[in-house]
């Protein structure tokens, strides 16, 4: 070990608040190494005896099953091979040399004698230890909250913020399904905007974007927590309401209609209101979704047929 290594070494963090020379002579047997780019350290499943201080260089950590992605990366100062040192297992990641690196390994024997020997390394091993899991479990929450995040894109309307049509057949099913359990009547309704295209036609996409937002905003304060609302497709909503038999239905259609009818919708100087046709299937029964989804279609034809801005019933 050359001067400029030992006083490296001396600054590990195995070493941290300790007097180095009085452990020095115990590294005798260990080994210095030098890595190029690329070449690995640890590889997983492959058993590993040494603890290793990495005493120049950095080193990237790959986890097993997803070599591609950089886990962590581990500087000058740092050890690596704590865990297999204290569970006796082969690593569970792949440390790979992200630049020359020079590492100092230590056996498993001689760290522990070292430990037996010093309060201090002791101390420092498990402060090592506890720093892996804890940068482990961080690594673990922002996996947990991105996956969270994909899984919140997937089923969200990117532009109205309201669910979409992924999210639309679990959740459906099974208010559909608890509904029928309790023999509660329950009802399937869609809203399309009428004569859309004339205003992005007259008023440019982005006030017809601006329109849809405002629809489904208005829809959303008029609905029950409890009830399931989706943007099912350009400028047509679906509604599944639980516990709501034909009459209370009518209302509800009724109400939103009006709501809708009574919103003005202002961009600049522009100010314009647009109505809704709404076509409602009632049901008891646990059928199956698109059949229900035919029935409110053909119900809003005719709502659509009989001059919009109406409400209409399926049969
Ligand atoms: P109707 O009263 O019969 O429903 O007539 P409509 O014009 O509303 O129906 P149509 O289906 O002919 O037109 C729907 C329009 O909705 C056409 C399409 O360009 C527009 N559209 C669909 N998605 C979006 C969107 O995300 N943003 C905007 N601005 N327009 C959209
Ligand atoms: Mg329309
Ligand atoms: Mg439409």
């Amino acid at each position: 070990m050359n001067a400029t290594d030992r006083a490296l070494i001396e600054q590990n963090q195995l070493f941290r608040d300790m007097d180095f020379t009085s452990v020095e002579y115990m590294l005798e047997r260990c080994s210095e190494r030098d890595l190029a780019a690329g070449e690995s350290l640890l590889q997983p499943d492959v058993p590993n005896h040494h603890l290793h201080l990495i005493v120049a260089g950095r080193l990237s950590v790959r986890l097993a099953g997803q070599e591609s992605m950089e886990h962590a990366t581990l500087g000058a100062g740092e050890c690596v091979g704590e865990i297999s040192l204290v569970d006796g297992k082969p690593p569970s990641a792949l440390v790979v040399a992200s630049e020359p690196a020079r590492i100092l390994s230590i056996p498993h024997d001689t760290v522990w004698s070292l430990v037996n020997h010093s309060h201090e390394i002791a101390r420092n091993l498990l402060g090592i230890v506890a720093g892996r899991m804890r940068n482990d479990n961080r690594a673990l929450i922002t996996s947990n909250d991105s996956r969270k995040q994909f899984e919140h894109q997937a089923y969200v309307d990117a532009l109205t913020g309201v669910h979409n049509r992924h999210w639309m057949a679990d959740a459906f099913a099974r208010t559909m399904h608890r509904c029928a359990l309790n023999r509660r009547p329950f009802t399937l309704m869609m809203a399309d905007i009428d004569h859309f295209k004339r205003v992005n036609d007259t008023h440019g996409h982005l006030v017809g974007d601006i329109t849809l937002k405002t629809v489904a905003r208005t829809i959303t304060e008029k609905l029950r927590p409890s009830d399931l609302f989706v943007r099912y497709g350009g400028e047509e909503f679906v509604m599944l309401l639980p516990d709501t038999d034909k009459f209370n239905a009518l209302m509800v259609a009724e109400r939103l209609r009006k709501a809708i009818e009574d919103t003005t919708i202002n961009h600049g100087d522009l100010s314009f209101q647009v109505t809704i046709s709404v076509g409602i299937t009632p049901t008891q029964n646990e059928e199956k979704l698109d059949g229900l989804i035919g029935e409110a279609d053909q119900a809003l034809y005719r709502a659509k047929e009989l001059g919009r801005n109406r409400v209409a019933i399926f049969g």
